[in-house]
């Protein structure tokens, strides 16, 4: 096992990983932005180098610096975190050439499935249903509406560089396709420096279920069940939990079957998750995450198994040691995602968090690197916080989040705490009857 991992991150998900070292006994060695000097994970990791200014290009996706931090503490691996750089290929192939380990998967495993079209072609060779659309970038206006036509309306434009359900443009008839086609390229030009994109059949009502996976490379493949992402907003999770309430044991065999032998072909070794979209009894794939997920400790709530400890243990090189049979999934868990955003508007709140009480008693789990006093910097993502809450079934899972909530402090900064009290309390949400679209129109409405 390694003696010393540096992690490439910041903000919670880094915090998580020093402590999912720690529980291993490995030393860590923290990497930040000047903006984050006070930060948690820094100082409660053994070694800590600044690579940068604040602005991530400068420090977060500053592959020489930090491959330097790597090389002067002397660290035997390096820990991508989610964003950043967890799902540039390049970075992961500079990293192993330079004698490090990267813990994640394969470098053209994750280029693959980063490029849309790319991965949507593999995932049909691996046996995935697809949702229908074109079979590549859209090169011209009646290109796309002869794809659209044998689709059928409405249609999704959507970036192949995407990311972040940012870029998506949704077309209910060809004089709207026309129209958009252009402003979408733009947009995707603006946002990922690749104008291409593609058309997909936009689906009405879809839930979003993803199975998680690990694979160890030797043809051990597992799955941790599905989770239940379709409560967003502008295409981002809001709320995740598994099991889905949407899904009978037939149907959550079948997709976990599917996701299983799709990573067994490919050879998959390290953790990850494929996305589908489920409407009228059918799974269609949308893309395969090649990382760690925001999202991931519902799952560890449910299978006892701790998913960085497992993608470490992977990247070292360990089989799996255990099969599907072993794994027991038991309970409910729900995640609500904290952001440092008005919950009415949600505009970014960044600042001083004056006061700071974390929930806790039986079921609860905090994933954050708040603290009072802190500084919330305002040039990274709005993730402050991760509530999670475990029951032996769904009720006892919504109680214990709505005391959870209640419990919750913090002062000095917006949150989005209001907005999932406000979930957790509605009797729709706690029907479990809702897709993709239903908290646009709870927000709404
Ligand atoms: P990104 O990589 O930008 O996150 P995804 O392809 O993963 O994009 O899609 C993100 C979200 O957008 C999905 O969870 C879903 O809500 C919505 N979406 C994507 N494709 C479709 C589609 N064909 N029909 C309806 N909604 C879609």
């Amino acid at each position: 096992m390694f003696e010393k991992v540096l992690i490439a991150n910041r903000g919670e998900i880094a915090l998580r990983i020093h402590r999912a070292c720690r529980d291993m006994g490995i030393k860590t060695v923290a990497v930040h932005s000047t903006a984050d000097a006070n930060a948690m994970n820094v100082r409660l990791a053994d070694e800590s180098v600044c690579i940068g200014p604040p602005p991530p290009r400068a420090s977060y996706l500053n592959i020489p610096a930090i491959l330097s931090a790597a090389t002067i503490t002397g660290a035997d691996a390096i820990h991508p975190g989610i964003g950043f750089l967890s799902e540039n290929g390049d970075f992961a192939e500079v990293v192993r050439e330079h004698g490090f380990v990267f813990v994640g998967p394969a470098a053209d495993h994750i280029r693959t499935m980063g490029d849309k079209i790319r991965a949507k072609a593999a995932a049909r060779e691996l046996g995935i249903p697809v949702v229908p659309g074109s079979a590549g970038a859209i090169a011209s206006a009646s290109e796309a509406a002869d794809t659209a036509a044998r689709i059928g309306y409405p249609v999704l434009l959507k970036a192949v560089a995407g990311g972040g359900g940012r870029g998506m443009k949704l077309a209910r008839d060809d004089a709207q396709l026309r129209a958009l086609l252009p402003l979408a390229q733009a947009e995707a030009a603006a946002a990922f420096g690749d104008d291409s994109v593609y058309l997909e059949r936009f689906l009405d009502r879809p839930r979003h279920i993803e199975v998680q996976l690990l694979g160890d490379g030797n043809g051990a493949v597992v799955h941790l069940g599905e989770r239940d992402c379709s409560l967003q907003r502008h295409h981002q999770k809001v709320l995740e939990e598994t099991p889905s309430p949407g899904l009978d044991e037939d149907a959550r065999e079948r997709v976990c079957a599917i996701a299983v032998r799709a990573l067994e072909r490919l050879g998959y070794q390290s953790v990850g998750t494929i996305e589908f979209l489920y409407q009228d009894g059918e799974f269609y794939f949308i893309e395969m995450n090649t990382r760690l997920q925001v999202e991931h400790p519902i799952s560890e709530m449910l299978s006892g198994i701790d998913l960085v400890r497992e993608q470490l243990r992977i990247a070292a090189g360990e089989a799996l040691g255990y099969r599907q049979s072993d794994i027991r999934l038991c309970g409910h868990a729900i995640e609500c995602r904290v952001n440092a955003e008005n919950p009415d508007d949600f505009r970014p709140s960044p600042g001083r968090v004056a006061e700071y009480l974390a929930p806790g008693g039986p079921g609860i789990r905090v994933d954050s690197a708040l603290y009072q006093g802190y500084d919330v910097p305002p040039y990274y993502d709005s993730l402050v916080a991760k509530l999670i809450a475990f029951g032996s079934d769904r009720h006892e899972c919504l109680m214990r989040l709505r005391r959870a909530l209640e419990e919750y402090v913090v002062g000095g900064i917006d949150t989005t705490i209001p907005l999932h009290q406000r979930l957790a309390a509605d009797a729709e949400f706690r029907s479990g009857r809702y897709d993709i679209g239903w908290l646009e129109r709870f927000l709404a409405g």
